[in-house]
């Protein structure tokens, strides 16, 4: 069942808001609905929400918008517009095909790999842009709303500099429709800040949503307040709600709340580590939450530093502390494996670490949760080099096997997978027949491997400080004179550490 939080509008321009994969994780997925929920209050447009596994019963619609939140979500895409019969390349779509665009944090990053395929794209903060951008295509022909889109904040055109949208935050984002068809059932999401102003150094989340804003404490005791009419999940999120001014305040309400006896089965999407306090945790456990997480990145403290995550072992200490004597029954602790010039040494200090953690933690379960370092465009690390796959994966063995002896249990991303991730990540306009290739071949990793075979493409490792990046195209802040000049203090820090 769906609970719409709003009231819909209908219209003669059918937009096609398309999730490029199962319908869960759609209605699981903030931005995308905020921004159909602003489509489809739209005088004028008939929004349609479709996933890949029910686009068999839609018609081709007058355009298509697509929502890519992962670097593998252009699968999703393809099959959604092979299931449509609307070619994938926009050259092949002439005037009377729809208008196929796209957003979200990967195009956002960077959208050189799928220009092609795409009319037109959403760079940054899309809740401002969409309004225009529906304003210009329900009044005007394709070829006409091409033009007008150029001269809108954040739209990129293929091949035209354009700045990255920003917004002030002001209307608070929430889940607009409630499911029981979600990842999260009924939970009724609320976005707390966006970005983080900590700044590590291979973090997209913190640089492309830079400058780090949060919304008033009033307006997110609104949102909390209308979200609890419906349901009794509530979850705040965001990259570091924390550092919201008054985030203990926001705690404060809802465990004053939980004690005059409203039921709220509180989330929130990880603890900031060198702030975990006691009554955040107390807050967590009575709104039934059992486990949570803290990201640590790395155990070694001089790689800390060098990534710019300038956290203490002592505060790691504390946060598992403070989470084991306030009622969490365990802690996953997301780090990464990788690094620019990481040792033996570096990997070594995990291990140390998580001894040290379980004798001082007695029966608290800990996890660790490793990814391996994938370089990212708009931050100061896009110019590294990412480590071998087989090197990577020796080393995931090794931890699996340490850490085991030590009785801890440990998760690893895919090293293979992670490789593709940063070949995407940094592509630029020459990956578009890899993309068509990899898909009609099943998308498998040996999809990959041979589709860079057949195509004979040769694939950029790493980049020299001094030449033109695909990215470059779009106006970001910090700009890249100031990234270049953050991962060369870096570099220098590390050297004298
Ligand atoms: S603290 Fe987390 S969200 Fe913030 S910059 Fe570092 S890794 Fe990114």
């Amino acid at each position: 069942m769906e609970r719409f939080l709003y009231n819909s509008n209908k219209g003669e321009y059918t937009l096609l808001m398309a999730y490029p994969a199962v319908e869960e994780f759609a209605l699981a997925s903030l931005g995308y609905l905020w921004l159909y929920k602003i489509a489809d209050m739209t005088e004028g447009i008939n929004a349609v929400r479709c996933s890949t596994d029910n686009i068999d019963k839609f018609k081709r619609p007058q355009a298509a918008a697509f929502s890519m939140s992962f670097d593998f979500d252009f699968m999703g895409v393809f099959e959604i517009l092979e299931k449509l019969g609307i070619p994938f390349y926009a050259k092949d779509r002439d005037d009377d095909q729809p208008l196929i665009f796209a957003g979200g944090p990967v195009i956002t990053t960077n959208p050189r790999p799928y220009e092609a395929f795409f009319d037109f794209m959403m760079i940054g903060d899309g809740e401002e842009s969409f309004k225009k951008v529906l304003d210009i295509l329900k009044n005007n022909c394709k070829k006409d709303a091409i033009t007008l889109l150029a001269d809108v904040e954040g739209i990129y055109i293929p091949n035209m500099p354009v700045k990255k949208s920003t917004v002030l935050l002001d209307e608070v984002i929430y889940t607009p429709i409630l499911s029981d068809n979600s990842y999260f059932k009924d939970t009724f999401i609320i976005e707390v800040s966006r970005g983080c102003m900590n700044r590590c150094a291979f973090c997209t989340a913190s640089y492309i949503n830079l400058p780090f804003r949060s919304y008033s404490y009033e307006k997110i005791i609104e949102a909390i307040e209308l979200g609890l009419k419906y349901t009794n999940k509530i979850a705040l999120l965001g990259a570091q709600i924390s550092a919201h001014p008054r985030f203990g305040d926001i705690m404060k309400y809802l465990n004053d709340k939980m004690e005059n006896g409203i039921d709220i089965e509180l989330g929130i999407s990880s603890l900031r580590t060198d702030s975990v306090t006691p009554q955040m945790v107390q807050t967590l456990v009575k709104g039934g939450q059992k486990h949570s997480t803290i990201a640590i990145e790395a155990a070694s403290e001089k790689l800390r530093k060098f990534i710019n995550k300038n956290l203490k072992e002592e505060q790691i200490l504390n946060a598992v502390k403070t989470a084991r004597e306030n009622g969490l029954k365990g802690l996953k602790i997301y780090s990464m494996i990788g690094i620019p010039d990481e040792t033996q040494e570096d990997i070594d200090e995990f291990l140390r670490l998580g001894k040290l953690l379980k004798d001082e933690n007695k029966g608290f379960n800990i996890e660790f949760s490793f990814s391996t370092f994938v370089p990212k465009p708009h931050t100061p690390f896009q110019w590294a080099l990412r480590e071998d796959t087989k090197s990577l994966e020796k080393k995931q063995k090794y931890l699996e096997k340490e850490l085991a002896k030590l009785g801890i249990a440990s998760k690893f991303s895919s090293a293979k997978w992670d490789y593709w991730q940063s070949v995407l990540s940094r592509g630029g306009v020459e990956l578009a027949p890899l993309l068509t290739e990899v898909y009609k071949n099943g998308g498998k990793i040996g999809a990959y491997k041979s589709a860079v075979k057949s195509l004979s493409l040769s694939i950029k490792e790493s980049f020299e400080m001094n030449e033109a990046l695909p990215w470059d195209i779009i106006e970001f802040e910090p700009r890249k004179e100031l990234l270049k000049n953050e991962y060369k203090r870096l570099c220098i820090k590390k050297t004298s550490l």
